[in-house]
């Protein structure tokens, strides 16, 4: 089932008595989610994530635009008859219900034409238990079960109604970091099977960048930039869509283009073409460095952290804007840092330039 939002807006008006300024939680948002696909919502804390959802979900009434299920209009439709399951952060489980019960509830609400019979209810439950693997557990309470599991719980109640949409909302927030890991794969592997279009909402770009066939970044309730995980990270849009992204973050740097030459500081580091002469921001990613004894880009080293496979060289540089910048280098690398400078060449596609007011890319090519 497709999803259509159509400049999609939520205003809440003001909640401090003192002013009067409304709260614009979702700005004309646009876009067509392909059927059967898993989109990953992503942004910081505050963004217009939850309402998005909730607006597909029909919690929440659109000050203003349309949702499209397929070609059925469906925003003015109840949350009950708009065939989503729903998972949230906190599992919301009933306490006093053992799992099979909880699992059930959703269809033993099923009214008139709905409305099915036992034997059929228990084989779709049980179908939704096996699907996330907690066939073992119907009989327990919630309280008997772990936080994984009850989050399986709760997926399974939402998948039991066989909905044309599934909508995630922070589903492995309050898991720890292994079951974390673990569940967004058994997220992944489900959706896949089932073939659900599935709204996954976190703040976390990782987990987004992993399980998403297309993410959507956002920003104060307006979309940033919309596409394939590996393309935003490899081609942002502005300045905040290069920082959300990324782990360690991008490094970012004040500098200026002047006469076809890309200057960070001193340091002239690329030769580029198209380009005015005026200030830029400039953001590296931590892979886009090469060490090379004559590189243009001279940072004075201060420590290096072992990765493993990779080692991070941490250094500092007078045009950084972070206190720290950071490379990531391969272990084999030998790395003095008892030196003055280490000097990087920088990889081409792995830079990017920034106009200083908007904060907008500024593409260029290399000479
Ligand atoms: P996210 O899920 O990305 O953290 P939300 O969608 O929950 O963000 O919130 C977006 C903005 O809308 C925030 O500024 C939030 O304070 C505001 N907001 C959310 N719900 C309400 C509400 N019911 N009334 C007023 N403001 C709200
Ligand atoms: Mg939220």
């Amino acid at each position: 089932m497709k999803i259509v939002l159509q400049n999609l807006t939520k205003i809440f008006p003001s909640r401090n008595k003192k002013s009067d300024e409304e709260v614009v939680a979702v700005n004309n948002f646009n876009f067509e989610i392909p059927d059967g696909k898993l989109i990953g919502l992503l942004g910081p804390s505050g963004c217009g994530k939850s309402t998005t959802l909730y607006m597909i979900s029909g919690l929440q009434k659109p000050s203003s635009g349309k949702i499209f299920f397929g070609n059925d209009d469906v925003t003015e439709l109840s949350t009950e008859n708009r065939g989503i399951g729903l998972v949230f952060q906190n599992y919301a489980l009933y306490p006093h219900l053992t799992v099979k019960q909880n699992i059930l509830f959703p269809l033993q609400n099923l009214k008139g034409k709905d409305k099915l019979d036992k034997n059929t209810m228990l084989d779709r439950a049980y179908e939704a238990a096996k699907l996330v693997q907690i066939e073992q557990l119907l009989d327990r309470k919630p309280s008997e079960l772990s936080g994984g599991q009850q989050q399986r719980v709760a997926i399974a109640r939402a998948l039991v109604k066989m909905p044309r949409v599934l909508l995630l909302d922070e589903p492995l927030s309050n898991l720890d970091a292994r079951l974390r890991l673990q569940t967004r794969e058994e997220i992944r592997r489900i959706q896949k099977e089932t073939g659900i279009t599935t709204v996954f909402v976190t703040h976390d770009q990782e987990e987004a960048m992993s399980i998403s066939d297309m993410i959507v970044v956002m920003k104060t309730g307006v979309v940033q930039q919309i596409g394939k995980p590996q393309d935003v990270y490899d081609d942002p849009a502005n300045l905040f869509v290069a920082k959300f992204l990324g782990t360690p973050p991008i490094n970012v740097f004040s500098g200026h283009v002047k006469g076809g030459t890309l200057f960070i500081g001193g340091d002239a580091v690329m030769d580029i073409q198209t380009v005015a002469d005026q200030e830029v921001v400039v953001g590296i990613r931590p892979e886009g460095f090469v060490l090379d004894e004559n590189g243009p880009l001279k940072c004075k080293p201060s420590n290096v952290e072992v990765m493993g496979r990779d080692v991070s060289i941490v250094s500092t540089h007078d045009a950084s804007l972070n206190p720290l910048v950071r490379s990531i280098v391969n272990a084999d690398n030998k790395i003095n840092i008892s030196s003055e400078y280490v000097r990087y060449a920088v990889k081409p596609h792995k830079i990017f330039i920034f106009n200083k007011e908007t904060e907008e890319r500024i593409y260029f090519e290399v000479k």
